[in-house]
């Protein structure tokens, strides 16, 4: 019972936050809060774990420089808005099978390492990371927050789903459940409205060539998801814009670059062959993750957020947001 209390308050104080207002304060501590949860999945293995971090780094170098001389809004430009390009912020690896990246919103962003495994270049890794970051500077998740209620108000409804998931690994449930209860408002609430996205991939486009990465292959992730069949939803429907928009978009931005734009470009952090070990180490790694309660509470949070990437979620995310849902209505 006092267990239950002491994770009632913290509980408490978020929702009290969230009906004042979503201040950069109350988002970066909200993310230092899901991080604790997360971080059982976070692949702490030296060598992957410095190489995101570089590549994060980068990004973030790149957007201080412009911001300074002028690119972003009022917002990004303010003296209490040098946190954005603090080196505080973390660029996590994270054990997930889901091909996902996603942040919440303060001092973290999250590439998960099946993800990764699919990036054919660092190009493309660093336009996902490029992306995640432009969810942080463009303060998404401070605008996502007040549409939370809406969220736990709708959970309400899956008192059903709860009992149907109860029923199935029943052991499991009960251990993780009572955490995941905890969170569900936080991830369910996590996803980026189509407007958000596109924002994201203009900010990340201008980021990932400044930082010196190619701007004609910031477009090939989102091709690479489409090559394997990711591109199914319905434009007119889907809170994202559909794959093959992203990359004429993306192609379209990088025609349109100054004739100078060519002296941005710097060597990738790992070359073609580092990457390709570097991605060979982040599977073998992913799958020794030790194993328990605490990872399968951060995989199951990790797969709950809609997909950054896709613009239609897997299997696996429909599955473990119904667990989070469920878990909220207990
Ligand atoms: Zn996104």
């Amino acid at each position: 019972m006092k267990n239950l209390a002491a994770r009632l308050i913290p509980l408490f104080a978020f929702v009290l936050c969230l009906s004042a207002c979503a201040s950069d304060r109350s988002v970066i501590a909200q993310a230092a809060d899901a991080h604790r949860e997360l971080e059982p999945a976070v692949i702490e293995e030296a060598e992957l774990a410095a190489y995101l971090q570089e590549v994060g780094a980068r990004v973030v170098a790149a957007a201080d420089a412009m911001t300074k001389a002028g690119y972003g809004g009022k917002s990004q430009r303010a003296a209490d808005s040098r946190w954005l390009f603090s080196e505080d912020l973390r660029f996590h690896l994270v054990a997930s099978d889901e091909l996902n990246a996603f942040t919440t919103g303060g001092e973290h962003m999250y590439v998960y390492s099946q993800l990764l495994v699919a990036c054919r270049s660092e190009d493309e890794l660093a336009a996902v990371v490029a992306h995640e970051y432009a969810h942080v500077y463009g303060r998404h998740v401070h605008k996502g927050m007040n549409r939370q209620y809406a969220v736990l108000g709708g959970a309400l409804a899956a008192a059903v789903l709860s009992h149907e998931l109860a029923e199935e690994d029943k052991e499991e449930w009960a251990a993780i459940g009572g955490t995941l209860a905890l969170y569900a408002g936080q991830f369910l609430s996590l996803g980026f409205t189509r407007d958000d996205e596109a924002e994201a991939d203009k900010l990340g486009f201008d980021f990932h060539a400044r930082a010196g990465w190619d701007p004609a292959r910031f477009g090939d992730f989102f091709q690479n998801l489409a090559d394997q069949g990711y591109d199914t939803a319905d434009d007119t429907f889907s809170d994202h814009p559909t794959l093959r928009s992203r990359v004429l978009a993306a192609k379209a931005r990088a025609a349109k670059l100054p004739a100078d734009a060519t002296a941005w470009r710097r060597p990738p952090v790992a070359d073609a062959q580092r990457f390709a070990a570097l991605k060979q180490k982040a599977a073998a790694v992913a799958a020794k993750q030790p194993a328990g309660d605490a990872l399968a509470v951060a995989q199951t949070l990790l797969a709950s957020v809609p997909s950054c990437v896709a613009a239609q979620d897997s299997p696996g995310n429909a599955k473990a947001r119904a667990r989070l849902q469920a878990a909220s209505a207990r």
